[in-house]
């Protein structure tokens, strides 16, 4: 079995994290097992710290990327380099108590190939919880495949869709989705997310908006959809307005007044029209981005005996 896990200044929870995760690790049957961290360029002493922990254990491999590339690009360096058969993802915040894995394996082990955490009892502040909850049942509703809710990237995984994951080509990874689209037998396990164990959350604001829309864009076109329907109902009231307008004009011999209502309905539609400019940009953006074709991630250091590549 093989732990990834990508972190971003991460130093006051790591030493605990390490004890934690060896503690169950070392109760886990079968091995070696590894665990492999991916530093996503850390500016703290996040590095030194699992240096010294892949020196002191064999089971350990530390790799540090040469900048920060982000969660979910970390997170595919990790699964590049893991080798074990059956592989754990979590964060390593303590959101994801390590204690839980057990629970993940044996799911695993009745002949799940992904089995994820279902996030309850979350610990967030509630504008925050209202948010995950909206957005989580926003894009199952739009996406084209059948999304779990409030499914984290906290899961079990087996080697076939490991292999799967990193076959993709694409350049915006939201995983979580992307698992889901690679298939197999899946399901969920209620678990507790904890609180963060210290340090302050590394996904601001922005970078969440980011990854939601990631994760609405790379799995449903259903905004573009949305365009063409909100023009047809546009169209439809035009024309009923015309109508009206004609029938003022011809039986009533009056024409409807209407300054304000022009101003409305100018900026109103002009403004309908630039938002939906920007969902075209945003989907023009993306295929720009595929286009370049850059690697999700660049390798500084590797620390410890990550083992053979798999093929
Ligand atoms: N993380 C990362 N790179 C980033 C941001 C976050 O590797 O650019 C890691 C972070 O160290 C943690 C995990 O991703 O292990 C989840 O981040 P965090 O706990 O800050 O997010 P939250 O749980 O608040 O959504
Ligand atoms: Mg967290």
């Amino acid at each position: 079995m093989s732990i990834a896990i990508p972190l971003l200044n991460e130093e006051r929870v790591l030493p605990e994290l390490l004890r934690r995760l060896r503690a169950v690790v070392d109760g886990l049957p079968g091995g070696p097992h590894q665990i492999v961290f991916v530093d996503d360029g850390s500016t703290d002493g996040s590095f030194g710290l699992l240096q010294q922990a892949a020196a002191a254990d064999p089971r350990i491999v530390a790799i540090s990327l040469s900048r920060n590339f982000g969660h979910q690009n970390a997170l595919i360096a990790a699964l590049d380099y893991v080798t074990g058969d059956v592989v754990v993802v979590m964060d390593a915040d303590l959101q994801d108590p390590p204690e839980a894995i057990p629970r993940l394996l044996a799911e695993h082990a009745l002949g799940y190939e992904v089995v994820f955490a279902s996030r309850v009892g979350r610990k967030e502040p509630w504008p925050l919880r209202v948010c995950y909850y909206l957005f989580y049942r926003l894009i199952a509703s739009m996406a084209d495949l059948p999304l779990p809710l409030d499914a984290g990237d906290f899961a079990v995984l087996s080697r076939r869709v490991v292999e799967h994951l990193k076959n993709l080509p694409e350049r915006h990874r939201y995983l979580r989705g992307l698992r889901s689209w690679v298939g197999f037998r899946q399901t969920g396990v209620p678990i507790e997310r904890s609180e963060r164990f210290a340090g302050t959350s590394k996904y601001g604001f922005w970078k969440l908006v980011r990854l939601a829309l990631d994760g609405m864009f790379a799995f449903s076109v259903a905004p573009l959809r949305a365009a063409a329907l909100l023009g047809a109902a546009t169209i439809s009231a035009t024309l009923i307005y015309v109508a009206y307008a004609l029938y003022a004009k011809i039986a009533l011999h009056r024409s409807p007044p209407g300054f304000t209502a022009l101003l409305v309905a100018v900026t109103l539609l002009a403004g309908i029209q630039l938002l939906f400019l920007g969902v075209i940009g945003e989907y023009i953006g993306r295929i720009y981005e595929e286009s370049k074709g850059r690697p999700h991630y660049i390798v500084r250091d590797v620390v410890g005996n990550p083992g053979r590549p798999r093929p």
